[in-house]
């Protein structure tokens, strides 16, 4: 089966790989298309993300989705020939935070594709993947797999909003329109928010964030641009989805006295520079928000419903293309979500 590795900073390759047989509990999935996120490209450009280094050859991938092909012995899961999404984790169930329903920050969470625990947790941009049963997730009746392979990072974005609080009525500052940053303006649409602002250097990135649903569109590059909040306490929260300290600063300074900020991109390795003193005078409460546990149900059950995020995939691409795909992915001008085709 074809699959795609990557082996250092620059270095992804599409290999030949035995096909996996499924153990007890766990399920054969012959993947049909697979998203490839801004950490792939991380893990492709510099051989890390974040503080996770890369150790050893990976398959990359965790935005996947598939059909049953066989289930090992005793796996109660979806039966073969279920379409399905793949659920990216398992988590520990022991550790103090799985214990306190926060099993998105387990410390010992098993994550497909990711270099954070070693040996490093293989991903799912393979034709046949091998996962625990109960990480499978039937496809609801009329999603096409094409829309449902963003399940991912749409519960990414749907457990951003969740730490933002109630939304509802309020207005919204997302900076980045990035894949991600997009599916926070929808999730934070869904979840009731009355305005949505959204800041990026790139026009036409900001056009995706529009097709999600963004109200005002904000070039983060012109000081002058209308869009820019009036009023000094015009934003309730704000969700940080660009990864850069230049965002962070942004929903800082824009958010009102009391307001809530979420720190959704990953920033640099190492220190950051940071208005911290905007966060004491302003009494402003700073979030972090990482993955995500049951938001994939909802997320599923919001791409079935919603046509509008077809638009958010701007390409599909043949796995043996995997490293052209990765080059459109990582730029933005051209692109927001783009798949991996793995069935063709
Ligand atoms: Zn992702
Ligand atoms: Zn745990």
């Amino acid at each position: 089966m074809l699959a795609c590795v990557i082996h250092g900073p620059g270095d992804l390759r599409v290999e030949e790989l035995p096909v996996p047989q499924p153990g007890p509990g766990r399920a054969l999935v012959a993947v049909g298309y697979g998203g490839v996120c801004g950490s792939d490209l991380h893990y492709w450009r510099h051989g890390g993300v974040g503080d996770f280094l890369l150790r050893e050859p990976m398959v990359l991938g965790h935005e996947v989705v598939g059909t049953v092909v066989a289930l090992g012995d005793g796996a109660a899961g979806p039966v073969p020939g279920t379409e399905v999404a793949v659920h990216p984790a398992s988590p520990c169930g022991r550790c103090p935070e799985c214990a306190q329903g926060r099993r998105n920050v387990c410390r010992d969470t098993r994550y497909l594709g990711s270099a954070a625990r070693f040996p490093h947790v293989q991903g799912g941009f393979a034709a046949r993947l091998v996962v625990p049963a109960e990480q499978l997730r039937p496809l609801p009746g009329g999603l096409e797999p094409r829309r449902a392979a963003l399940a991912e990072p749409l519960s990414v974005a749907l457990h951003a909003v969740r730490r933002a609080g109630d939304v509802a009525g309020r207005h919204v500052l997302v900076t980045g329109a990035g894949p991600i940053g997009c599916l926070v303006v929808a999730a934070a649409k869904a979840a009731g928010a009355a305005h949505v602002t959204v800041t990026d250097l790139l026009p036409a990135a900001l056009e995706y964030a529009r097709a999600a649903g963004a109200d005002t569109l904000v070039r983060a590059d012109d000081p002058d641009d209308s869009g820019w909040p009036a009023a000094a306490d015009a934003v309730d929260t704000a969700i940080e989805a660009s990864g850069v300290a230049a965002g962070l600063d942004t929903c800082l300074r824009l958010v009102r006295r009391g307001g809530v900020v979420v720190q959704l991109g990953m920033l640099p390795p190492g220190p950051s520079p940071f208005a911290g003193n905007l966060v004491v005078s302003r009494e402003i409460e700073l979030r972090g928000a990482f993955r995500f546990d049951g938001e994939f149900d909802e997320a599923l059950a919001l791409l079935a419903a919603g046509p509008g995020f077809d638009a958010l995939v701007s390409a599909v691409v043949p796995v043996r293309e995997a490293e052209a795909a990765f080059v459109l992915a990582g730029d933005r001008g051209r692109s927001c979500k783009v798949l991996l085709d793995f069935a063709s």
